[in-house]
Order: C-alpha cells, then sequence, then structure tokens
C-alpha cells in the first residue's frame, strides 16, 4: 500500500496543494506531502484506491477532480503528446469545412464560435440550442444582447429554440457530410460538428461506495458551508466537482483558499472554520482574441478589456509563470 511518508525523501517541500497534504508544518505536526500521478478509481470513506492498485488513506482528503466537458473544450487524453494530436486532427479537419456547426450557445459553445469566425471569417458557422436565447445563466440580459450583437456582425448563424431530435451519427471534430432534422421541421447541415454541451462532474470513482448518495443527479458532489462533503468531517470537494457554486477556475480558486484554511483549522485545533460565499454572476467571454464581453460585477464590459483579460492569451501568460515554462512547440 503506498502511502505519504514512503514516497518522500529528503527534506519535506511545504506542501504545494491541499490535494497532497495530509500534515502541517508547525511546532507538533510535521509536514506529509507528495505528489503521485494516478487515477482515483475508488473512494470509500476516505480510502483511495488509485488505478496503480495503491491505495491511500489520508488524514484529510481533497476530491478536486473537476468536470468533463466534449473536446475541444477539454481532452481526456492521458498525455501530451496524444492530446496535441487529437487537437491537430480536429484543426485539419476544421480547415477542411466550409460549414460549421456547434450544438449548444453556452460560454464555450459562443467561444468557439467566434475563435472559428475571427481566423476563418469566410466558413459559415450555425450555433444551434434549444433555449431561446444564448448564455442560460444568472446573467444580466445586456451582455446576451452585447454577445449577440458582435455574433451578428462576426456573421454567425444563430439557430435559437431549435430542438434536434437526433445528434449526428458522425463523431463530433471529424470532417462529414451532416445533416440533421430538427423538431421544427428544419434541417441543419455542416461539413463538421461540434458539441458544446453536457458538462459532467468527474465523480465516477464514488459509485457504489459510501459517498455515492452524496451526490445529486448531475452528479456534483454535495458539500457544506465550509465545503466538506455533507455529512462528513474529513473530506472535502472543491472545485467544478462541489455543488457550492458555478464551475468556474476562480471559484476553483478562491474554493481551494477555503478549504486549505479548513483543514488547516481542523489539524491545529485552532479557530472558527471558514464559511465560503458564493459568487457574484462574473464571466469572461471572447469573441476571437480581440471580440467579446463580459460581466465582472459592474456592467457589461467591452471587447477590449475582455481582450485583455482573456482573449489575446486565454491565460496561457499565467501558466507558463505557474509552470516555470513555456508549452513545447507543435510536434
Ligand atoms: C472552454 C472553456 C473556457 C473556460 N473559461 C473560463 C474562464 O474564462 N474563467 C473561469 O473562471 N473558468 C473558465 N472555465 C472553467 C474552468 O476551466 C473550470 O471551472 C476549472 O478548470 C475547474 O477547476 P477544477 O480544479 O475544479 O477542475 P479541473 O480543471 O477539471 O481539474 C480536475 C483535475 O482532476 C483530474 N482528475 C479527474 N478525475 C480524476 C481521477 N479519478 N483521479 C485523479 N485525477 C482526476 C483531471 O485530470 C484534472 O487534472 C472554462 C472552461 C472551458 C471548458
Amino acid at each position: 500500500m503506498a502511502s505519504w511518508d514512503n514516497s518522500i525523501t529528503g527534506p519535506q517541500p511545504e506542501c504545494s496543494t491541499v490535494a497532497t497534504c495530509t500534515g502541517y508544518r508547525g511546532a507538533r505536526h510535521e509536514a506529509h506531502a507528495s505528489n503521485l500521478r494516478d487515477r482515483a478509481v475508488a473512494v470509500d470513506g476516505r480510502r483511495v484506491t488509485l488505478a496503480s492498485g495503491d491505495v491511500l488513506e489520508p488524514d484529510y482528503l481533497v476530491l478536486a477532480t473537476g468536470s468533463a466537458y466534449p473536446f475541444p473544450a477539454k481532452t481526456e487524453e492521458p498525455d501530451i503528446a496524444s492530446a496535441r494530436k487529437r487537437h491537430r486532427a480536429a484543426h485539419e479537419a476544421l480547415l477542411a469545412a466550409d460549414r460549421a456547426l456547434i450544438v449548444g450557445a453556452g460560454p464555450s459553445g459562443l467561444e468557439l464560435a467566434g475563435e472559428i469566425k475571427a481566423f476563418f471569417p469566410d466558413k459559415h458557422v450555425t450555433i444551434a440550442d434549444i433555449s431561446d436565447d444564448i448564455l442560460i445563466g444568472p446573467y444580466d440580459q445586456a451582455l446576451r444582447d452585447e454577445l449577440r450583437r458582435q455574433l451578428d456582425e462576426l456573421g454567425v448563424e444563430l439557430r435559437l429554440g431549435t430542438a434536434i431530435t437526433e445528434l449526428p451519427s458522425v463523431p463530433p471534430a471529424t470532417l462529414a457530410p451532416i445533416s440533421i432534422a430538427t423538431a421544427d421541421g428544419g434541417e441543419l447541415v455542416a461539413d463538421i460538428w461540434f458539441r458544446a454541451f453536457g458538462v459532467r462532474a468527474h465523480s465516477e470513482y464514488l459509485d457504489g461506495g459510501p459517498l455515492a448518495d452524496r451526490r445529486d443527479e448531475r452528479g456534483y458532489v454535495r458539500v457544506d458551508e465550509h465545503l466538506r462533503v455533507v455529512g462528513e468531517t474529513h473530506t472535502f470537494a472543491l472545485g467544478d466537482l462541489a455543488d457550492a457554486d458555478r464551475d468556474m477556475a476562480g471559484i476553483a480558486n478562491a474554493q481551494a483558499a477555503v478549504v486549505a484554511a479548513n483543514v488547516r483549522a481542523l489539524i491545529t485545533g485552532t479557530g472558527e472554520l471558514t464559511s465560503y460565499e458564493t459568487f457574484p454572476p462574473m464571466i469572461a467571454i471572447p469573441l476571437g482574441p480581440e471580440g467579446g464581453a463580459g460581466f465582472l460585477g459592474d456592467g457589461v464590459v467591452d471587447a477590449a478589456t475582455i481582450a485583455d483579460l482573456k482573449g489575446r492569451h486565454m491565460g496561457t501568460d499565467r501558466l507558463e509563470a505557474l509552470f516555470d515554462s513555456a508549452p513545447p512547440l507543435a510536434a
């Protein structure tokens, strides 16, 4: 059985992530920190079984396994080479397509449409959604109106209020003639399609275990105000996996700080537990590197602000700094 202690040699570093912290460097406590690259396949209480067969039994467990989005918003490839290969194949397919269909008018569908139009203005891009408007969620109507204005300017066709009887039989992000019927008797045609709906919490490893019923009907793990899994004292959940708030990186970061504070408070026995406070509805939606709009708490922000904040670099500059390296060049 793997243990944190077994995997540490030499001077112990400060815990770098709460997910790997089981101790606290203090007068009465030793730090036990390590990083393992493996997949949790079962969680039974605080007993975590990994795909390798190793078992971990930490004093405090933080579930932070996030969510799956349909490709290309996220990929489940096991390594960078295969992820790049898959993205490259999708890119080649898109290059050869004249008409792209995106099913789903949420943030990732809108961003994808804007990106395609910004780089390939001659391609016909359609977004279809069963809802009567784009960007369903707790957002100001003025934001939807501004995004729709820009999508119109880019020439993106919106087919809203459109129920699709059956999704295309060809896989998304591949080049193939697509023709699908809509419930109102219409038709959607394209040379490539992308699925931009169906985010799914990564909580399948709870199936059959004692925490299985702590999930809501969509698979999100239910947590209390201290971000502990409901009914648990030493097990936390945060980020996209937890039902505490919306699925956003900024929210996951804020929740990580709350969980770290609470684990520390429990270990040291000092102080009250910190409660998590939900975020106001903020969002940044680029439509290409220079377009888009957002809501950052005080009215709709314009394309130039969104381009600076996200669209021009997609946050890769911050990640480069975090990992102390530039991404390797394309193979
Ligand atoms: C196209 C797109 C644009 C977005 N733009 C924004 C934005 O502008 N601003 C913003 O705030 N948010 C944005 N988001 C949302 C943001 O990416 C997520 O909210 C954020 O990544 C959630 O972080 P997380 O750590 O909870 O989960 P994730 O980022 O999903 O990380 C979970 C990690 O757990 C690992 N994992 C999963 N299952 C297991 C397992 N069984 N065992 C071990 N490891 C496992 C995964 O491999 C992954 O590394 C965007 C998302 C998409 C798809």
